[in-house]
């Protein structure tokens, strides 16, 4: 599980992250609320998004209201200390899922995170199909046409991705950030090695590629249903 955080305050954002990983999730922190726009953009990559309000470049209602127009399934929890009323009901009225006032006890962020990403995955099905293909997104298991891989957790995160954005050309940037993380070295060909290891595991002998080299652009993933349509 990967959160990201958006919080200016490197403190309180390192407190949050440290308790988080203890916890169990992965945390990346952003500080501004364009960043997370930016961030969020490239791709649903996070599983719950802590927003705070107070932000040096944009209010966080505002990034909320945005975030909200490409994308209204990732959870978002508002970080605030405006507790009153009339914001927590703003917050939810522009799409926030859950809202919680600072100082908050830690333990209560844990369980508001957990009920949330228990409802996430209610409503969005643990498995992702394509055609033959598919990710069962709880046990970690891929298969195709009744042949189970074994993928590694990169590997499974990358297909993931791909499926999330079926038919799309994915740069390597945006694949770098979607998979790796945003802060990893640009310049590697990290992902071009996964998408041949990817490759040598899913793609049937003698047939094109379920993912596609786009000149100049990047990789495609294409639904193995649509080749035999
Ligand atoms: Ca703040």
């Amino acid at each position: 599980m990967r959160l990201l955080l958006v919080e200016d305050e490197s403190r309180v954002a390192s407190f949050i992250a440290q308790g988080l990983e203890g916890a169990g999730y992965t945390t990346d922190t952003v500080e501004r609320g364009g960043e997370a726009l930016e961030r969020l953009r490239v791709g649903r990559h996070w599983d719950l998004v802590l927003l705070d309000v107070g932000l040096p470049d944009m209010d966080g209602f505002e990034v909320l209201a945005e975030i909200r127009k490409f994308d209204q399934l990732t959870p978002i929890i508002m970080l605030t200390a405006r507790g009153d009323v009339p914001s927590r009901v703003k917050g939810l009225d522009l799409g926030a899922d859950d809202y919680l006032p600072k100082p908050f006890d830690f333990d209560e962020l844990v369980a508001r995170i957990r009920a949330q990403l228990r409802h996430d995955r209610q409503q969005q099905g643990s498995v992702l199909q394509s055609g033959d293909l598919t990710l069962d997104l709880k046990a970690h298991r891929a298969s195709r046409g009744g042949r189970t891989f074994d993928l590694t957790s990169r590997e499974f995160s990358l297909l993931e991705f791909f499926l999330r954005h079926q038919g799309q050309v994915l740069s390597r940037s945006q694949l770098l950030n979607g998979v790796w993380g945003y802060d990893f070295d640009p310049r590697t060909n990290v992902v071009d090695v996964y998408v041949g290891y990817l490759r040598n595991k899913l793609d049937e002998p003698h047939e094109e590629s379920l993912i596609e080299t786009v000149r100049g652009g990047g990789y495609r993933f294409r639904s193995p249903q649509a080749r035999t349509a």
